[in-house]
């Protein structure tokens, strides 16, 4: 059932990067434009921005996997990646890097109160690809209308955009939406425990790494079966390539069938497991033999 979804979630994203790329080529006006969440905060549109938030704090990031165009290129550009590497995709969990984006989160706040022309437009990820497209594709093939000046800045911007986003794309994944980019910030702050999350069972999970390898969000910790939910982007990479079932898109939390091997600690609410107890994963195996058989 997850490859489905998975599938349905990169065709809604190939067209949600594609009819506003068509649009912006065709010099049409594209209701992409009117979807987007920091067009929404610079324009004041509370309906869009509510919207928004509301479906964030059900759902997760599902804005970042499906709307949002910059956030489809730098999939393409891992996918691009991992074809040419021969699938080595070899994706590990990293630290979150709070503090950054908190940084970049205030510098866009700031450039949205003070800053005039294109200066805001910088950090708005839906601008950015608006303008690579501009510049980098319609104007040296001659579509573009002429409706926006030609300036060295927005070229050079738009430029060093292109960049980031392939160098940083090809081999750490989702790392600029985790970092630079301030809607990723805002949504990763609403999304600290939507209602429905991607969750690993300890008790199915057979420690193959799977999902941790394919995660462009870098942020399955797989020693403590969590996944950091604020980073996670809803693309369903993982659910679709576990051989057992165990990480799920769900409500609640998994608790471990074994008493002894629930949390002391407490460490952020989450169930910590031991995965070099050998008698763990001889449970483990016989627990799945069992569900195997039944
Ligand atoms: S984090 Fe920013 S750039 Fe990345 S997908 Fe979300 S909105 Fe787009
Ligand atoms: S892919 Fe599934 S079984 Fe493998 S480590 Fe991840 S959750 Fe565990
Ligand atoms: S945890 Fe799974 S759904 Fe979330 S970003 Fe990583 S691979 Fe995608």
């Amino acid at each position: 059932m997850y490859k489905s979804i998975r599938y349905l979630r990169i065709i809604i994203a190939l067209l949600a990067m594609g009819v506003p790329t068509w649009a912006l080529l065709a010099g049409y006006d594209s209701v992409f434009v009117r979807m987007q969440i920091f067009t929404a905060l610079i324009s004041g549109a509370s309906v869009c921005l509510i919207f928004w938030l509301v479906v964030t704090l059900v759902y997760g990031r599902l804005y970042c996997s499906t709307v949002c165009p910059l956030g489809t290129l730098i999939d393409c550009t891992s996918a691009v990646s991992r074809l040419v590497r021969r699938n080595r995709s070899n994706y590990v969990y990293a630290p979150p890097a709070t503090r950054t984006r908190i940084i970049f989160l205030i510098v866009a706040i700031a450039s949205i109160l003070i800053g005039t022309g294109i200066i805001p437009t910088v950090f708005d990820p839906y601008s950015a690809y608006a303008r690579m497209v501009n510049e980098l594709v319609a104007r040296p093939l001659g579509l573009d209308s002429g409706a926006v000046s030609f300036t060295l800045s927005s070229l050079s911007i738009a430029a060093l955009t292109a960049v980031a986003v392939v160098a940083t794309g090809w081999r750490h994944g989702r790392i600029l939406c985790n970092t630079a980019c301030p809607v990723g910030t805002i949504l990763a702050f609403t999304a600290t425990r939507p209602y429905f999350h991607i969750e690993i069972d300890p008790d199915r999970c057979i420690n193959c790494g799977e999902c941790e390898r394919v995660c462009k969000a870098q942020c399955i910790k797989l020693p403590e079966k969590t996944v950091n939910v604020s980073r996670c982007v809803v693309c369903f990479d993982c659910t679709a390539v576990c051989p057992n079932g165990a990480i799920t898109y769900r409500t609640g939390s998994y608790r471990l069938d074994m008493p002894l091997m629930q949390s002391t600690s407490n460490e952020g609410g989450k169930a910590q497991t031991d995965a070099g107890c050998s008698a763990c994963a001889k449970y483990k195996i016989k627990k799945i033999k069992d569900e195997t058989i039944h």
